[in-house]
């Protein structure tokens, strides 16, 4: 059977996805004896006599390292193709829900990549590295802005490592007030699951609030308030796609308890340059600079996850900070309220310097309009998908929505199913069974930079699928048969791990 890939869909006749390149062998297999890639100088015996000084005998290896033996050529086409292997941003539509897999503009790689940010040590002192305390100093005064949250640390290295930190600051918070049985973490039902996660990780008790019409239910919220409220968890837009449309009266009575508001802010990507967390009452919030300032992504590369508190919560975020006095910038270490060190040096700088980049590139004219191009691609795709399936969650979204894909299931293909058929296709599912309240979930986000006809594309693939899904069910549930492997056991690499070195 021939499946029309995403490129042949938009016109593109040139690039297919090729999954026809014989198997890629490892490098080990590669390996000839004796064969090199780089010609390095010959040890001089007072370089044997230095090892032979400050090793002992006993640590020093006496058979060969077993590395593959390889030259440089062989080496570049094994990765070169190995990357042809993959989904990514850069090939394919990438609608994962929740994680904004957004475009990663060229010129953050250009600023990265510039000499003095990647020649510089992190030990450096501040009056050597003015002009990147520079660069962690002003993404910290517009992430301020952006949020309404004035104060901000560049430490955390991703999302839930934010949500950690500034769950450290509530505790401290609220112990210092002589407030130390504050330790209920409010968490919605539709919460990422990092937020409970982090809560745990903190020594304080998540505890789930059931939403009603996919909204958190104010009446709910109340009953679970008390004396021991630490603060409450609450993404909005939420992960449903809908903005939480009673958010200011939410924190309001949150606040009444004597509790604190902290907003996961992965889905900024909704909102920036609109709305401003710090105006409708959060006290604490964390970015994705992976996802909503384009940094990329996925396959636990480094992200970096800041966060954006008031002011009255400055004391406690964590040193080093990154001060201007005058036209110098410092780092101040010396902070007897600060939760202190969450992460080696100043958090993830290349990723502090791609963030900047884009931020600089857009404006705030730009960020604006990038929010209202998530929302516009999002809704348009709802709008083209509701003929086939079912969106339980609104007729009207933010930067995602979520399909209840359980007429499917009837039919014998599960959502995971349709996922895998995608891949048939060339393009990359979105995120499944996440949302837990929705059956059989696909959440789709198709970011700010797609074009109506790669979204219109993906749309009549998913439509083809739900109709393949009536007629031929078995040719879904078999697929992807076009991948160079087809189902993956996706247990096996994590319960029979295979890290043997071939010598
Ligand atoms: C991605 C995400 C997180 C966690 O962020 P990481 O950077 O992946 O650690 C938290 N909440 C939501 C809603 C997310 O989508």
């Amino acid at each position: 059977m021939h499946y029309a890939t995403m490129f042949e869909l938009l016109g593109v006749k040139s690039v297919t996805a090729d999954v026809s390149l014989p198997d890629v062998p490892t490098l080990f297999e590669e390996s000839v004896p004796g064969r090199i890639g780089v010609s390095l100088p010959k040890e001089s015996p007072d370089t044997e006599d230095l090892i032979g000084e400050l090793i002992p005998e006993a640590m020093r290896r006496t058979t060969p390292l077993g590395l593959p033996e390889l030259s440089e050529l062989q080496v570049v086409r094994h990765f070169t193709r190995l990357s042809t292997r993959t989904f990514s941003v850069d090939t394919t539509f990438y609608p994962l829900g929740s994680c904004t897999m957004k475009y990663n503009p060229k010129i953050n790689e250009l600023s990265a990549s510039q000499q003095p940010f990647v020649e510089a040590h992190p030990c450096q002192p501040p009056e050597s590295v003015q002009g990147l305390l520079r660069v962690c100093w002003e993404l910290q005064q517009w992430l301020g802005e952006l949020t309404g949250l004035p104060s901000v640390s560049l430490q955390p290295a991703a999302g839930a490592h934010g949500e950690f930190t500034a769950l450290l600051m509530v505790r401290a918070y609220h112990k210092e007030r002589g407030e130390g049985q504050r330790t209920h973490v409010l968490v919605p039902d539709t919460a990422h699951g990092t937020n409970p996660a982090s809560a745990a990780r903190c020594g304080l008790e998540p505890i789930a609030l059931k939403s009603r019409g996919g909204r958190l239910d104010l009446d709910e919220l109340q009953r679970h308030l008390s004396e021991r409220t630490a603060c409450l968890m609450i993404t909005n837009p939420n992960t449903l796609g809908l903005f939480e449309t009673q958010i200011a009266e939410i924190c309001r009575r949150v606040h009444e308890a004597g509790g604190l508001v902290y907003l996961d802010g992965a889905n900024f990507n909704a909102i920036v340059g609109r709305v401003r967390p710090g105006d409708f009452g959060a006290d604490l919030m964390h970015l994705n600079l992976h996802k909503t300032f384009s940094v990329p992504h996925g396959g636990g590369g480094p992200g970096a996850g800041p966060i954006c508190v008031k002011e009255e919560l400055a004391p406690y975020l964590p040193v080093p900070r990154v001060k201007k006095e005058g036209d110098v910038f410092t780092l101040e270490e010396d902070a007897p309220h600060s939760i202190g060190k969450v992460r080696s040096f100043l958090g993830n700088i290349p990723n502090v310097v791609r963030a900047y980049t884009y931020i600089a590139q857009l404006g705030i004219e730009g960020l604006r309009e990038v929010s209202s191009h998530a929302v516009l691609n999002a809704n348009y795709l709802l709008n083209l998908l509701t003929s086939h399936y079912h969106v339980p969650y609104g007729h009207r979204c933010m930067h995602e929505f979520v399909i209840d894909g359980s007429a499917q299931r009837q039919l014998g293909v599960k959502a995971l199913d349709i996922a895998k058929k995608l891949l048939d296709y060339g393009f990359h599912p979105p995120t499944t069974y996440f949302p837990l309240i929705v059956p059989e979930a696909l959440m789709i986000e198709p970011t700010d930079t797609e074009s109506k006809e790669t979204i219109e594309a993906f749309a009549r693939v998913m439509r083809e699928i739900a109709e393949l899904a009536q007629s031929h069910p078995e040719s879904v549930v078999e697929a992807p048969v076009t991948t160079p492997v087809s189902r993956l056991d996706e247990l096996g690499a994590a319960r029979n791990p295979i890290v043997a070195w071939p010598m």
